[in-house]
């Protein structure tokens, strides 16, 4: 039995909050390498849902970022492709749908709890951010149920009980229980539009992702979106989380680091492909830094080298690039 598998799409999907720094970079890279490696596509999308962090300015800036680094995509928001609009503000639509979806099969019910929780539900969360079970209080409701309510709400999905298991490209098969890791967690709300989980998975599915590479701080909220894949109906695509960047200190690279931001260092005049070689090195697949394109790397890229602990920045490193 052999049938050939899909062409690999991929995708880029930085969040507009902050100029992008060297640890986005090295997941971008990896990402479009993998898709590259495999001879795929590269859709770029803006993930500017959390209004209350989006900066207008870094949506153009994270475009500059990613083609100042030699990245390039087959659609996104200044190529326009079959799968857009490529900023998520302007797919609404598309978040309306899954969740009226949702409610015909009453996977999700109306929730009236705490306010901070319901507003934090547009960003992506990091790993810090899990907050304990949600208890259960409004999952006696129906969807229905919304119609007769005075107060605002959130709509909030239904988790099972039992664990949710994927394969991970990078750190193999992977287990997490949702049901115990925040249980019933909050996909949109009436007008405020959809929670990152509920965005993310219908934008994947409508644009038909089947490969997301993305930071390991994302793992906690994979097994969320594998539920809303298999309530949907869509095909689950093929996970990598790959480490976070760290400074010396051990504490994650913050965008708030002005020297390690893209921006900064492209306003500086370092040379990009000095930043590439890097980031090869970085990966296990070359023993000195070397200029290179991201393009240089395409038939090089091995997932099986990357190291599995976090990428450490070290300042000296950057500074005799800049040299
Ligand atoms: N836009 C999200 C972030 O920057 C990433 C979403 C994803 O890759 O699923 O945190
Ligand atoms: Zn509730």
């Amino acid at each position: 039995m052999s049938h050939a598998s899909p062409p690999v799409v991929g995708r880029l999907a930085p969040s507009p909050t902050g100029g992008l720094h060297l640890g986005h970079a090295r997941t971008f890279l990896l990402a479009w390498l993998a898709a590259r490696h495999a001879g795929g596509r590269i859709l770029l999308r803006i993930e500017d849902l959390d209004t209350s962090r989006v900066r207008a300015e870094a949506k153009a800036g994270a475009l500059t970022d990613l083609r100042w680094l030699g990245l390039d995509w087959d659609e996104g928001p200044d190529v326009v492709g079959p799968s857009g609009p490529y900023i998520q503000s302007e797919r609404l639509g598309v978040y309306e749908a899954a969740l009226e979806r949702l409610k015909r099969t009453e996977l999700v019910y109306p929730c009236t709890c705490t306010r901070a929780e319901i507003e934090r539900a547009a960003a992506a969360p990091h790993a810090e951010d899990e907050g304990p079970v949600y208890p259960g209080t409004c999952a006696h409701r129906t969807a229905a149920d919304a119609l007769g309510l005075d107060r605002p709400f959130a709509w909030r999905f239904r988790v099972p009980t039992g664990e949710v298991e994927w394969d991970d490209w990078f750190m193999g098969p992977t287990v997490l229980d949702p049901s115990r890791l925040g249980g019933d967690f909050l996909v949109g709300r009436p007008q405020a539009g959809p929670a990152y989980q509920l965005a993310v998975v219908a934008d994947d599915a409508a644009m038909g992702v089947n490969q997301v590479i993305r930071g390991d701080d994302l793992v906690p909220s994979t097994p969320r979106q594998i539920l809303l894949y298999r309530a949907l109906g869509w095909v689950v695509p093929r996970f990598a989380h790959v480490p976070l960047a760290i400074g010396p200190d051990g504490r994650r690279l913050a965008k708030r680091d002005g020297s390690i931001k893209l921006a900064t260092l492209r306003e500086s005049g370092l040379d990009p492909r000095k930043l590439v070689g890097w980031l090869a090195h970085s990966c296990g697949w070359t023993d000195a830094i070397v200029a290179s394109t991201p393009r240089d790397w395409i038939g090089r890229f091995d997932l099986s080298t990357v190291p599995k602990g976090p990428w450490v920045v070290e300042p000296g490193t950057l500074a005799s690039l800049a040299g």
